[in-house]
Formats: structure tokens, C-alpha cells, sequence
């Protein structure tokens, strides 16, 4: 990165340091994570500003994706950003998989799953269609990491999420973990 890159970026952190809004992230087994989202109709300014407040609780967490279920507010909205330097920011409204290909299975983890991380069996190339910020239909097919976690977050905003792919016992064992680490942050 260079100098001006830095400048830039810094004004960036200053700026909106001002308006951020950090928000809460509901942690498994909240039944509200079960919430089936809606599609977004409304593309105004408080959208905006919702997928701002989302980056940077998903950067502050810190994340490389956050769907609007996972903040309590059920609208088919997911953040994204698979770079280091915060310069890949992705918005995905209301997306839909037009076409699966093959199989990837790799680690996951997930901000309403703290500290938890395996396997799960994902396609591993998608054909995938959604609108931006602006309501504008995009399409392109995805691979690799992207499309892992696109699968990722539009299982969120259909009440489901990577745990479910797991056994039971995996999942109670989890369930105690989060628990037990949930009472000593509030002990
Ligand atoms: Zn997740």
C-alpha cells in the first residue's frame, strides 16, 4: 500500500468513526437466527446506511461476510469483503443461485457461531443473480472462496446456518462451548 492509498484510507476510518453504528451480532442458538428473510423492495437511503453500519460491524467482528439475519433484521441483504485491506467491499440484495457445479468442502466459521470452525460441503462454482446497492440486477458465475461464502450467507438468510450441517453431538457440543464462554464474558 502506498502513501496515498494510507491518507485515504485513514480519512476513510476518521469519517466514519463519526456515523458508525456498530451493531449487535446474534450468537447460535438465538431462534432468531431461524427468521426466513424477506426481499428488500426499498433501495433509499437508510438502506445505505444500513449496509455501512453492516461493514463495519462485520470489519470491527472482524468478518469477511455478515447477512442482515445474523443483525436481527430480516431482509435478504448480505455484506462481504474477502480482502485484508478493506478494499473488496460486496453487496448481494436479494440473491438467488441460478446454477451449482461441483463440490468444495472447506473450513468455515461464522460470527454467530464464535470461535467455531468445520467442514461443510459446498458447490464450488454458483451462477449466482442479485441486486446492488441501487436495486440494479447483477449476474456472474463465482468460484473459490466467494462462492463458498455467498452459500454461506444466503443459508443465513434462510434460517439456517453451517452448524446444521454438523451432527448432533457436534452441535451440543457447541452449544455448550458458547454457553459456557457466554457466562465467563458476563461473570
Ligand atoms: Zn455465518
Amino acid at each position: 500500500m502506498n502513501w496515498p492509498d494510507i491518507r485515504l484510507s485513514d480519512h476513510y476510518l476518521i469519517r466514519d468513526e463519526t456515523r458508525m453504528a456498530l451493531l449487535t451480532i446474534l450468537e447460535y442458538p438465538d431462534p432468531r437466527l431461524r427468521t426466513k428473510a424477506r426481499p428488500v423492495t426499498v433501495f433509499d437511503a437508510a438502506l445505505r446506511q444500513r449496509i455501512e453500519d453492516m461493514f463495519e460491524t462485520m470489519y470491527a467482528a472482524p468478518g469477511i461476510g455478515l447477512a442482515a439475519s445474523q443483525i436481527d433484521w430480516h431482509h435478504q441483504l448480505i455484506v462481504m469483503d474477502l480482502t485484508e485491506d478493506k478494499t473488496g467491499r460486496q453487496v448481494f440484495i436479494n440473491p438467488e443461485i441460478l446454477t451449482k457445479e461441483g463440490s468444495a468442502s472447506g473450513e468455515e466459521g461464522c460470527l454467530s457461531v464464535p470461535g467455531i470452525y468445520d467442514d461443510v460441503p459446498r458447490a464450488e462454482r454458483i451462477s449466482a443473480r442479485w441486486q446492488d446497492a441501487d436495486g440494479q440486477w447483477q449476474q456472474q458465475p463465482l468460484d473459490g472462496l466467494l462462492a463458498v461464502c455467498l452459500q454461506h450467507e444466503m443459508d443465513h438468510l434462510d434460517g439456517k446456518l453451517f452448524v446444521d450441517y454438523l451432527s448432533e453431538l457436534k452441535r451440543q457440543r457447541i452449544r455448550k462451548k458458547l454457553d459456557k464462554e457466554r457466562r465467563s464474558r458476563t461473570a
